[in-house]
């Protein structure tokens, strides 16, 4: 490599700054940390969209794998099936999470030996995830290379990343003292009725970013966090050693998109473990949870919904570029041609600076 070597994509007066040279010649690179149903749909979107504009994307997910669990001798990492079932097209749409079109006689048949949690159920064609999984975690394989073993079945278009290899389990410590429960009994068979004292990831300080983790921080042209769950999903991924300074060090602008609209969440309910943090269920509040930048945070931009646009002026006085649009995901398609989902998808990458790269063509 001679140093000295004139560059020949200078830009010229005119031209747009982003879209010429080097810089258009390989692909987008975005990276996304998720939870389960919202950043799932999420990242579908930001796919779709990036394809619909044919702008050539390498997509990473660091999801979150608090919500693991061992069950009926299987290894299920719910957050990681749902955003590998969702960008493969075979998810059971109105659940959120599981398969299409399945049945649950497996299910029956453990709860009648007296196995699994009566409450919570496993589809059959989800199960055999869960063996293969296991199988293959059995044979010695770390849990990201089973991701990308399962993941190759089905073609994704992200490349799609536990947030560790190492085990970190959320408990959570239940308000009236009657003790301590995995994360996914206190969220589906107490619907996170039974207030939460204090959310414990156990085993984290052991962790460390599973590989590609902290390089696809590092090198991305933006991260973006997906409205997920900003203390069960997002701040789970959060607290692996490593990652938040990987945000903070990255030169890669972050960009969030609110997963509170009007003062509630969209579903489940965030506004349980947002309460338990003392973190009001406002777009606002979670915005400066995250926190500026320019002030120890995470945030460069934050989305929020036009029902939250009062909002955006104290965000800015905190340091974090805010806008307003309509924030609830979905597929109907719109005047401007994109759907919902894909509409939001565009908006941040044009918060991060990166409207004209992924500008439609037409
Ligand atoms: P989980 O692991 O399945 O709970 O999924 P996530 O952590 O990814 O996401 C849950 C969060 O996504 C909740 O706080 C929801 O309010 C939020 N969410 C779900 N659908 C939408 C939507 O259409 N728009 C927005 N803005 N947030 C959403
Ligand atoms: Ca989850």
């Amino acid at each position: 490599m001679t140093l000295s070597t004139p560059r020949t994509d200078a830009v010229r007066p005119g031209d747009a700054p982003t879209v010429t040279g080097a810089d258009a010649a390989r692909p987008l690179r975005v990276t996304l940390l998720a939870g389960g149903v919202g950043g799932a749909r999420f990242t579908r979107g930001l796919r779709d969209l990036l394809r619909r504009r044919d702008v050539p994307a390498e997509l990473t997910v660091v999801v979150n794998t608090g919500d693991d669990m061992w069950l009926d001798g299987l290894r299920v990492c719910p957050d990681l099936d749902t955003v590998m079932y969702t960008l493969s097209g075979v998810v059971h749409e109105e659940q959120g999470w599981g398969r299409r079109e399945e049945t649950t006689r497996v299910s029956a048949e453990l709860h009648a030996y007296g196995l699994g949690w009566p409450w919570f159920t496993l589809g059959d064609l989800d199960i055999a995830t869960h063996v293969a999984r296991t199988e293959l975690l059995r044979r010695g394989l770390p849990l990201s290379e089973v991701t990308a073993r399962l993941a190759g079945r089905w073609e994704p278009g992200a490349r799609l990343l536990p947030m560790s290899d190492q085990s970190v389990e959320t408990h959570v410590e239940l308000a009236d003292g009657s003790g301590t429960v995995h994360f996914e009994e206190w969220w589906v068979r107490l619907r996170a009725g039974v207030p939460a004292r204090r959310f414990v990831q156990v085993g984290v300080e052991d962790a460390v970013p599973a590989p590609g983790v902290l390089d696809a921080i590092a090198g991305a042209d933006v991260v973006l966090l997906p409205p997920s769950n900003p203390v069960v999903s997002v701040g789970t991924i959060l607290g692996v050693p490593g990652i938040r300074d990987a945000l903070r060090a990255t030169a890669a602008p972050v960009v969030g998109v609110a997963p509170i609209v009007g003062g509630a969440p969209v579903r489940g309910m965030a506004d349980a473990c947002l309460t338990t943090i003392g973190v009001e269920t406002t777009a606002l509040a979670v915005g400066e949870h995250y926190g500026a930048r320019s002030a120890d945070g995470l945030l460069d931009g934050w989305l929020v919904d036009t029902a939250d646009a009062d909002a955006v002026p104290a965000l800015a006085a905190a340091g974090i570029e805010a806008r307003a649009l309509p924030l609830l995901m979905g597929d109907a398609v719109g005047e401007d041609g994109l759907t919902a989902t894909e509409a939001i998808a565009a908006a941040a990458l044009d918060l991060a600076g990166l409207g004209a790269r992924v500008a439609s063509a037409s």
